[in-house]
C-alpha cells in the first residue's frame, strides 16, 4: 500500500519523560507504516532546551507562525528539583506559557467521550469544552515581597511621561504584591475564536468572570465579549440557533455542576487551567482530554493536556512495566493531521485522522484499556495492557 504524502510540514515539538517514550511508539506503530511523514523537528527535551538557552521553544513557536500547525509533546516545567535534576543553567520558563506568549489565542480542551468511561457527575450527559484564554495575568505577571512598612502604588507612565497612580496598600508589616495586565487586542481574539469555535461546533457559548470586584479588570474582559458578540456574531448566533450567555465564575461553576454538557465554557488564563483539570478528571481522566491552541492569525498547537507523567517514567527507567494511557498523545497528531490535511485539502490525510482516533476508542469500548482507565470503566472484565501493548492493540484494529 502507498504511504500517505502531505505536501507541508507539521511542526513536531517532541518533549520528556514516559511522553516522549509514548511519543516514538505512537510514531512507530500508529502514524509511520501509513503516513510519510512530513514534520519539521524541534527538541523540546529539557536536556536540549537548556543547551540551546531555550532558544528551541522560541524557534519551534515562530516554525508554527510559519506552517500553522504543529503538535506538542508534554515538557517538563522546571523547578527548584528539576534544576538539580538536570543540571541546569537556570530555572528556563514553562514551554506552554513561551509558545502561547508567542502565538496568542485560545486553548480548546474537550474531553474524549467513549463508552464504559462514564462521568462522575451523574447529569453530564455531552462534553463540556473548555476554551482557555492563553495569554496574560497572572502567567505574566510581576511580583514582589514587600519586606516592611511602606506604600505599593500601581504606577503608568504614559508615552508623554504623565503617570497615573494607584494605592495598592499602606503596608504595616510585611507582605506581598503582584501586578497582572492583558491586552485588549488579546482579549478581543480570545473572544472572537471562542465565537468562532460555538459556530464551528453549533455550542452554546458561556463565559464567567468575577466583574462585579474586579470592576476594571474583568470588567473589560466582560464588555469586550459583548461588544464584539452584539456587532459581529450575534446574528449568525441566531441562525445557528445558539446562545452567548454572561454570568459570574461562582454561578457558573454552580451551573456546570447541573448541567447536561454540550456547551463551550470561555475561561480566563487561570481559571481555564484549573477548570480543564476538573473538567477532564470528572469525565475520566487527564488523558482522556484534547487540547488545541488557536491563535487569531490561524495557526493551530495540539498537545495533550497531561503532564510528563514522571512517576510512570520512573518506573520505565528501573525496567518495571508502565501503563501508561497515551490516548491523548495519539489524539494530538489525529488533530494536527487532520488540520494540516484541511489546510492542504488532503482527504487521505483527513480520513487517516479519522480512521486512528476510531481504531483507538473501539480498542477501549471493545474492553482493551490501561490501568487508569481500568480502574474506572462500567465494562466487565476489562483487560489491562501495558503502554507498549495498547498501542499494539490500536495498530491491530487501524490495520484491519
Ligand atoms: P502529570 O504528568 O499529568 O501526572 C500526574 C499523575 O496523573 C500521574 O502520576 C498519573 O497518576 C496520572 N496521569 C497523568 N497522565 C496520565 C496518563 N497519560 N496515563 C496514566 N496516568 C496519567 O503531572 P505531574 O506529575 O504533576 O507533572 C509531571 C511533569 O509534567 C512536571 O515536570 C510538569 O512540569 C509537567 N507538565 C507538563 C504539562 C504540559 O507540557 N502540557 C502539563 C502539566 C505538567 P498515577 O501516578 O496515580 O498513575
Ligand atoms: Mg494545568
Amino acid at each position: 500500500m502507498d504511504k500517505i504524502k502531505m505536501a507541508n510540514p507539521i511542526v513536531e515539538m517532541v518533549g520528556d519523560e514516559m511522553t516522549r517514550i509514548l511519543w516514538q511508539m505512537i510514531k512507530d506503530d500508529l502514524l509511520l507504516p501509513y503516513i510519510d511523514l512530513n514534520t519539521e523537528y524541534y527538541d523540546l527535551g529539557l536536556e536540549y532546551r537548556d543547551k540551546t538557552n531555550d532558544q528551541v521553544t522560541v524557534d519551534s513557536a515562530l516554525a508554527t507562525k510559519k506552517h500553522h500547525v504543529a503538535v506538542k509533546c508534554a515538557t517538563i516545567t522546571p523547578n527548584a528539583a528539576r534544576v538539580k535534576e538536570y543540571n541546569l543553567k537556570e530555572m528556563w520558563k514553562s514551554p506552554n506559557g513561551t509558545i502561547r506568549a508567542i502565538l496568542d489565542g485560545t486553548v480548546f480542551r474537550a474531553p474524549i467521550v467513549v463508552k464504559g468511561i462514564e462521568p462522575c457527575v451523574k447529569n453530564w450527559k455531552k462534553p463540556i469544552t473548555i476554551a482557555r484564554h492563553a495569554y496574560g495575568d497572572v502567567y505574566k505577571n510581576a511580583e514582589m515581597k514587600i519586606p516592611g512598612p511602606g506604600k505599593a502604588e500601581l504606577v503608568y507612565t504614559a508615552a508623554d511621561g504623565t503617570e497615573t497612580r494607584e494605592l495598592i496598600h499602606e503596608f504595616n508589616g510585611a507582605g506581598i504584591i503582584q501586578g497582572m495586565h492583558n491586552l485588549n487586542s488579546s482579549i478581543e481574539s480570545f473572544a472572537r475564536s471562542c465565537f468562532n469555535y460555538a459556530l464551528d461546533t453549533k455550542q452554546e457559548l458561556w463565559f464567567a468572570t468575577k466583574d462585579t470586584i474586579s470592576k476594571k479588570y474583568d470588567h473589560t474582559f466582560k464588555d469586550i465579549f459583548q461588544e464584539i458578540f452584539d456587532k459581529e456574531y450575534k446574528e449568525a448566533f441566531e441562525k445557528a440557533g445558539i446562545t452567548y450567555f454572561y454570568t459570574l465564575i461562582d454561578d457558573a461553576v454552580a451551573r456546570v455542576m447541573k448541567s447536561e454538557g454540550g456547551y463551550i465554557w470561555a475561561c480566563k488564563n487561570y481559571d481555564g487551567d484549573v477548570m480543564s483539570d476538573m473538567i477532564s478528571s470528572a469525565f475520566g481522566s487527564l488523558a482522556m482530554m484534547t487540547s488545541v491552541l488557536v491563535s487569531p492569525d490561524g495557526n493551530y498547537e495540539y498537545e495533550a493536556a497531561h503532564g510528563t507523567v514522571q512517576r510512570h517514567y520512573y518506573k520505565h527507567l528501573k525496567g518495571e512495566e508502565t501503563s501508561t494511557n497515551s490516548v491523548a498523545t495519539i489524539f494530538a497528531w489525529t488533530g494536527a493531521l487532520r488540520k494540516r490535511g484541511e489546510l492542504d485539502g488532503n482527504k487521505e490525510l483527513m480520513e487517516f485522522a479519522d480512521r486512528l482516533e476510531k481504531a483507538t476508542l473501539d480498542t477501549i469500548e471493545s474492553g482493551e484499556m490501561t490501568k487508569d482507565l481500568a480502574l474506572i470503566t462500567t465494562l466487565p472484565n476489562p483487560t489491562v495492557l501495558n503502554s507498549q501493548d495498547f498501542i499494539k492493540a490500536i495498530a491491530r484494529r487501524l490495520e484491519a
